[in-house]
């Protein structure tokens, strides 16, 4: 079994979550904890069944203080990079010493789903760092790969390379031209990096 389900996509919030055999994993939590529940329910599924939770980074929109509340609440752990669990302490201090964090690096797994992380160009002074994932899991002996990018000011040759063979995309973005001629990414960009 692979499920994946988009509970919320956009600037008002984001949560996705994918469930196999062994696992439910949230990816992000940008929403409130009533919307997490009653999409959980939805599923037929409860709080307590939710394995992890991946955060891509620090925006409200992607970890929100109520969605904090609920990974809290529940107890369950919680899995992104160092850099992105020091934007949210700065943003959500003691509470977000009480969550269950592991700090990841290029790839972990959860259950029996192989999770790869990688860099996605998304910064601004409230936000150091921006995380991208596959996940993989195996139905029926054969692999199925999901990708998740969100944000992201570019697509670069690293991206597109973790991304290649994936089964489904998952890729959210919005245009801002002002936001963009500020961003640190465009620079990187007219420099060719
Ligand atoms: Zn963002």
């Amino acid at each position: 079994m692979l499920n994946f389900c988009i509970f919320a996509s956009g600037s008002s919030g984001n949560c996705s979550l994918i469930r196999t055999a062994e696992a439910v994993v949230l990816i992000d939590c940008g929403v409130s904890s009533k919307y997490i529940t009653e999409n959980l329910s939805l599923m037929g599924l409860n709080p307590q069944d939710i394995t992890a939770a991946l955060i891509t980074h620090a925006h409200g929109d992607h970890l929100s203080a109520s969605g904090l509340n609920f990974l809290l609440k529940h107890n369950i752990k919680t899995y992104s990079h160092d850099c992105v669990f020091d934007d949210a302490f700065r943003k959500y201090g003691e509470k977000m010493n009480a969550c269950r964090c592991v700090c990841v690096n290029a790839s972990f797994k959860i259950k029996d789903i192989e999770i790869s992380s990688f860099d996605v160009y998304h910064r601004d002074a409230r936000v150091s760092k921006t995380l991208g994932f596959t996940l993989s899991s195996n139905v029926c002996a054969r692999k199925y790969k999901i990708g998740y990018v969100t944000d992201t000011g570019k697509v670069c040759a690293d991206m597109a390379s973790h991304l290649k063979d994936s089964n489904i995309l998952a890729i959210e973005s919005n245009y801002d031209r002002e936001m963009l001629e500020k961003s640190s990414d465009l620079m990187k960009i007219n420099n060719g990096c």
